[in-house]
């Protein structure tokens, strides 16, 4: 684990980035608010859909382009978008400050969801698969884990992929894909040297959601997420993709999610946590001044207000971890390690935060009209998914104990 201690001014935020922070969090306020117990109430919200599909899919036609032309006129729609690619490039440190008033609700603003893996895209690769997902008008799906291989993807790979013909020829399964039956392409990772494996012996393929070669089981996986499944079982039986749809180099396709995995994904997760975390404490404070068992409110009862004080500890102590490590993130430090702690973090503490939110509203925090058991069992999915806990764990050690 690195030793540095962080500038102070990494938790300054700019005049601008303040600005726009207030902005996310009044457009949480003033429009998505209004919309929960709709967006609650519709058997149509699922994990792992993208947002702008889910919007479109849960509220009238009128509603969900209000939402998209929100995010798009406020700029809010380019968030996590780099410069290069007509984003703002705002800093690490920017986005965890706005993705945290985002995250209050339940409902997504709709926005460039990238994945930074497909960044890499060269030649007409951005203008067939990357721009139109920056615009939101093609959605994907990230194919690495199979039936027997999903911590250590590296290691049990099998999906193979070879040369025939001048053209890559793929063949296995991958389990648990989410947004498979629902996207435009997959990013699909594919051994192409069984020798050198997650050293140089796997590929990411860019293949078509129609390809004939490929098949998504249907229905879905069925999870305690949602009614709706989304993630899926998919077929590669001697599926052709051609040299062109290779992402990055070949070879480097393991190495290319991991970079994605570990700062995108990970760092993300504790804004992620922190406006659900946050919204959970907000309604708890509310539900414990109003109401009444044994003729006093909930506030006044001591085994309450610990519960109270249990979760705003863990608010500001990963409050402080997130930014500070998005700070360290942008000065150029390698926080590979520390990305894993927030995962981690973000993760265990935002479910047992949310735990407590739960039980101090009583039967109500089980209900379907509040956003708490979507916020638990999102937070509690987190511990799994994107590299389980453990995982995150065996990073640190490893980090702690190198040299
Ligand atoms: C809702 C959902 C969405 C998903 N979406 C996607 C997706 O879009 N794309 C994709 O590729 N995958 C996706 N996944 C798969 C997810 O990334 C894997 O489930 C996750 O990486 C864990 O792998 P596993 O389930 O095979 O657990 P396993 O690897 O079988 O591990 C089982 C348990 O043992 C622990 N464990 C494993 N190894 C060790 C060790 N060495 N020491 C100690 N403990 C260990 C793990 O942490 C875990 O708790 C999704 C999964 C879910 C549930």
């Amino acid at each position: 684990m690195h030793t540095t201690h962080t500038d102070s001014t990494a938790f300054k935020l700019p005049p601008d980035v303040i600005e726009f922070r207030d902005l996310a969090k009044r457009i949480v306020r003033e429009e998505l608010l209004p919309l929960e117990q709709e967006f609650l109430a519709s058997p149509k919200h699922a994990y792992g859909m993208r947002e702008l599909p889910m919007v479109r899919a849960v509220f009238k036609p009128e509603v969900a382009e209000r939402l998209f032309k929100i995010a798009r006129d406020t700029g809010l729609w380019y968030l996590m978008v780099p410069e290069e690619h007509g984003g703002m490039g705002l800093s690490m440190l920017a986005q965890v400050a706005i993705l945290e008033q985002l995250n209050y609700s339940p409902i997504p603003l709709p926005m460039a969801n990238v994945g930074n893996i497909l960044y890499e895209c060269k030649g007409d690769q951005v203008e067939r698969f990357l721009r139109p997902v920056i615009e939101g008008e093609k959605t994907t799906a990230f194919a690495q884990t199979e039936p027997n291989a999903g911590s250590d993807p590296g290691g049990m790979m099998q999906t193979k992929a070879v040369r025939k013909n001048g053209r890559w020829v793929l063949n296995g399964t991958k389990m648990w894909i989410s947004n498979a039956a629902g996207c435009d392409f997959l990013m699909v990772q594919a051994v192409t040297d069984a020798e050198k494996r997650q050293r140089g012996g796997i590929t990411m393929f860019l293949v078509d959601r129609h390809n004939p070669g490929m098949r998504v089981e249907e229905p879905g996986i069925r999870t305690w997420l949602g009614p709706n499944p989304t993630q899926y079982v998919v077929h590669f039986d001697d599926c052709e993709v051609p040299d062109e749809d290779v992402l990055g180099e070949v070879g480097k396709g393991f190495t290319l999610g991991q970079r994605w995995l570990t700062i995108h994904d990970r760092l993300l997760r504790g804004p992620y946590a922190l406006g659900k975390m946050q919204r959970a404490l907000d309604m708890s404070v509310e539900w414990a001044k109003q109401r009444v068992t044994f003729g006093k409110p909930l506030a006044e009862r001591q085994a309450i207000q610990w519960k109270l004080v249990d979760m705003h500890i863990d608010i500001q102590s990963l409050r402080s971890m997130t930014y500070e490590m998005a700070g360290r993130a942008d000065s150029g430090e390698d926080v590979r390690a520390e990305a894993a702690l927030v995962k981690l973090c973000a993760t265990e503490w935002g479910a047992r935060c949310v735990d407590h939110a739960i039980q101090v509203h009583g039967a109500m925090g089980e209900s379907l009209e509040l956003p708490l058991t979507v916020f638990y069992r999102y937070l509690r999915h987190a511990q799994i998914g994107g590299g389980a806990s453990e995982i995150q764990r065996i990073l640190i050690a490893r980090s702690l104990l190198k040299g």
